[in-house]
């Protein structure tokens, strides 16, 4: 068995089965049959079944909500809003069912081909390996398995071992509707023993990996001839206009650089301000991030729970101390209590250091002064990835320019990196990864054309 601990105070929560190589194999087996039942499930089923677990967990909303912060790093406010996101992305997925679809193709563009008639339509592509990373236990997982069961595939569900319970949570869920069995299978271990037999079996013929680049390039090389779908890491930069409403950016940047304290693929990193405005955003940033109170997640007022394990805490004091040695400044925080790193500003943050170049997953933000908006645009962009960003301005031109200059999967104006809805488009650009997620992205992702052609 994986024993799973709360990370805040070390507290056991539960536990889950511990895969072997022959468990691997018979859920593989299964998979490949229930390829054949979910293929032809009709529109209806699917969507009734991803309806009733959507009001399910909208019913047991505050239980889901405890687990989440229980297990993993999110405080019960930050795990409620979590909840809330993953009830609209299965109604999302109940609706996308209905609209697999395909379109008529014109022939009659070949001269020679006048008499042919013929569309394409979009089918499952079959198994499914879905592998989730920690910390959205249970949106992320939904990310993959309503769109993959809306598209009518088979999938094997594989969470990160320290937060598998609200994946389990969510299995339940769907075991209890009229889902055939085999459709959805969870399977639980550590992804270094059981990762490769997972990802490089042909009979999988699609592997959605959400999590780090290390384990995204590894399954890359693993997986062989199959779709592959990466959500990996960023680094995202905020670019802040001195024309921009400052109330309106301090406060929104502040909330993507220390939600989930850090531990965020969106997580605010780095913000470019135009330099007449720095000392006055940089004093009202400090301000509102002393004010946040760091400690029990389960507490209504806590605003900032953990780190997930103190690896991370421990390489959360490396990259500081490598920008401090590199002529950084810490404005505020700098330390870690037990696992609970405090929220970290800096600035005269060196462009070679790793804060500014790698990601750093964890509750710090850099700031920098700019002069040039192209200036901005080439720092922001200096990275191996290119996830999302944020622009704060009031000139829409200026807004447009920089959206346009900068090189990742979305530009939220007004808003930072940590912007998303679940209904659109969500994937990085460069080291950030390959293909979208956002139901209808993901459909497509899970889906092959087929194309059909009559010789009238
Ligand atoms: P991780 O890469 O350590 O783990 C992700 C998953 O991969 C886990 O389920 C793990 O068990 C599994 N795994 C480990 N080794 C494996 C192997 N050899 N084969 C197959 N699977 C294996 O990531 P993490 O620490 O859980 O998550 C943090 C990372 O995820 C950050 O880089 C973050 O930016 C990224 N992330 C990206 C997005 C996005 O949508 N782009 C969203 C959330 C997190």
């Amino acid at each position: 068995m994986i024993e799973v601990y709360d990370p805040g105070n070390g507290e056991l929560v539960g536990s889950v089965p511990s895969a072997s190589r022959e468990d691997v194999e018979n859920v593989l087996a299964t998979a490949s049959k229930a390829a054949d039942i979910a293929r032809n499930m009709p529109a209806h089923l699917r969507m009734s079944v991803l309806r009733d677990v959507a009001e399910q967990l909208r019913q047991r909303h505050e239980e889901f909500a405890e687990v989440i912060a229980k297990e993993g790093v999110k405080t019960i406010r930050e795990a409620r809003k979590e909840v809330t996101r993953c009830v609209e992305t299965l109604r999302i997925s109940a609706e996308e069912a209905r609209r697999l679809g395909g379109e008529i193709i014109a022939f009659d563009q070949m001269p020679g081909s006048e008499n042919r008639f013929g569309y394409y339509k979009r089918l499952p592509v079959g198994v499914i390996v879905a592998i989730t990373p920690y910390n959205d236990p249970l949106n992320l997982v939904a990310h993959k398995i309503g769109p993959a069961i809306a598209a009518g595939n088979a999938v094997i569900l594989k969470p990160h071992s320290s937060t598998p319970l609200s994946a389990k949570k969510l299995v339940d869920l769907f075991d209890a509707t009229e889902l055939p069995t085999g459709v959805l299978q969870l399977i639980t271990g550590a992804g270094a023993v059981i990762g490769d037999q997972l990802v490089s079996d042909p009979r999988v013929r699609m592997v959605s990996f959400t999590g780090g680049p290390l384990v995204g390039h590894r399954i890359l090389a693993q997986a062989g001839l199959k779709k592959i779908g990466m959500e990996l890491g960023g680094n995202c930069p905020c670019i802040v206009m001195g024309d921009a409403d400052m109330e309106l950016a301090v406060e929104s940047t502040v909330s993507g650089a220390f939600w989930a304290a850090g531990q965020n693929c969106l997580h605010v990193q780095r913000i470019y301000i135009q330099k007449d405005h720095f000392d006055d955003f940089s004093e009202r940033f400090v301000t509102l991030t002393q004010r946040m109170k760091v400690g029990d997640k389960m507490d209504e007022a806590t605003d900032m729970g953990p780190m997930i394990n103190d690896a991370a805490a421990l390489k959360i004091s490396e990259f500081v101390a490598d920008a401090v040695a590199l002529g950084a400044r810490i404005l505020t925080g700098g330390e870690c209590v037990g696992r609970y790193y405090q929220p970290t500003v800096l600035d005269n943050v060196s462009a070679d250091c790793r804060i500014s170049k790698e990601e750093v997953f964890g509750p710090v933000v850099a700031l920098y002064p700019f002069g040039e908006i192209s200036a901005a645009i080439d720092l922001a962009n200096d990275v191996d990835y290119g996830l999302q960003a944020g622009v704060f301005t009031r000139d829409l031109a200026t807004a447009h320019r920089i959206a346009d200059g900068l090189n990742c999967g979305g530009v939220m104006i007004n808003d930072s990196s940590d912007f998303r809805i679940d209904a659109m488009p969500f994937g990085g650009t460069r080291g950030s990864g390959l293909g979208k997620e956002g139901v209808v992205h993901a459909i497509h992702e899970m889906t092959e054309l087929k194309t059909y052609c009559f010789n009238l």
